[in-house]
């Protein structure tokens, strides 16, 4: 698929948004775009970047990189006359956070005034980051802490890639980063061209190829953006349902009243159908009292007849002024019991980096001009 190239007010085009097919018409060959992308997903760049204070953690804006005088593989010939058009930038470290179980918390400045979150999570043998997609969200899900900072402006496909290319260094050399998923600030399917292009950039050879199986982009629920998705992405989706019900799931995500939880769930029958192969994640969200009930579970179960579900529980990670309470551990324990026997997989995710302000949006929060 064609993407439109990732540019910045300047207009000159990002490299970090730049897929092959566009490196291989600028440098007039595929093997002068491939040793573009080795270089610049190398100790090299990441070298240089050091040089300019890419990792250091300051109260500035985005950071220019300019590039080296020589790549290896790209002749000057190729490369020169395009210099004037491209720009390696970078965003600015605001805080890095890091907790006792190694996760790294980031608030990354991609403008003056405006900062995202993404966040750095070390496992045995593998890393996973979370990215934003969006400086806030448009959506209103009454449990959400960006929710709270309004909607600002959709990142760049460089900017999402940025995200990867700079917590990268900070993974556990035993535990390297590999994984992605879409679950910070942000709805991205709101994004969609970006969010497409960042995956098709993230997976591409020779570097940095990741699996597309590693990648999860994870939706509130816009249908429009889901069908695309499931279409031309081989990507795990991820659908944040957080209720097994359409009455409960509209309190929590007044969106749903435009696309109700029964259609949305059509759409996954229908893919389930379509590409019998490819699993569903489906998140929720549990609060204590709202839909944590064993009603609650086996309505859950119901609704999800026909879909290619697994299903992860998470336990409310409550911020300052949240209405609700996370459910207890040991209701959680058992909702996952319940599903587990109706044979659908379902796993619990372990909250990870609690004491650093772990719910989604509260870093970026701390560190954006709300004016
Ligand atoms: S949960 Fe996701 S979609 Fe909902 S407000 Fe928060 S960032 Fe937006």
């Amino acid at each position: 698929m064609a993407f439109t190239p990732a540019m910045n007010a300047d207009k000159r085009d990002e490299v970090l948004g730049m897929t092959q097919e566009e490196w291989t018409e600028r440098l007039g060959s595929a093997k002068r775009a491939r040793a573009f992308a080795r270089w610049l997903f190398s100790d090299d760049a990441c070298l240089l970047a050091d040089s300019h204070g890419a990792h250091q953690v300051e109260d500035a804006g985005p950071r220019m990189i300019p590039l080296p005088d020589a790549i290896p593989g790209v002749s000057h010939r190729a490369l020169d006359p395009l210099r004037p058009g491209l720009s390696f930038s970078l965003p600015t470290c605001r805080a890095r956070q890091l907790s006792n179980d190694g996760t790294v918390k980031y608030a990354f400045a991609v403008g003056e005034d405006a900062a995202i979150e993404s966040v750095l999570i070390p496992a045995s043998g593998r890393s996973t980051l979370c990215v934003s997609s969006q400086v806030g969200c448009t959506r209103h899900c009454a449990f959400c802490a960006t929710a709270r900072l309004g909607f600002r402006r959709n990142l760049r496909a460089d900017e999402i890639v940025a995200q990867f290319w700079l917590a990268r260094r900070d993974a556990p050399k035993d535990a390297p980063l590999r994984n992605i998923v879409f679950m910070g600030m942000g709805e991205p399917m709101d994004n969609l061209e970006q969010v497409l292009k960042a995956v098709h950039i993230l997976t591409q050879q020779p570097e940095p190829q990741l699996s597309a199986g590693n990648i999860t982009v994870s939706t509130s629920g816009v249908l429009p953006g889901i069908e695309r998705f499931l279409a031309e992405s081989k990507a795990n989706l991820a659908l944040s349902l957080n209720a097994a019900d359409q009455e409960t799931r509209r309190r929590l995500m007044p969106q749903s009243e435009i696309w109700p939880m029964e259609r949305l769930l059509d759409a996954l029958r229908r893919d389930a159908v379509l590409n019998p192969g490819r699993d569903v994640f489906i998140e929720m969200v549990l609060f204590d009292g709202i839909n944590d009930s064993d009603e609650d579970a086996r309505r859950l179960i119901s609704a999800l007849d026909g879909v290619n579900a697994r299903v992860n529980l998470i336990a409310h990670n409550a911020f300052d002024g949240s209405p609700f309470r996370p459910t207890p551990e040991a209701r959680l324990r058992h909702f996952k019991d319940i599903v587990l026997a109706s044979g659908i997989r379902c796993l619990t995710r372990v909250p990870r980096g609690q004491e650093i302000s772990a719910a989604c949006g509260q870093l970026a929060l701390r560190h954006t001009d709300r004016t």
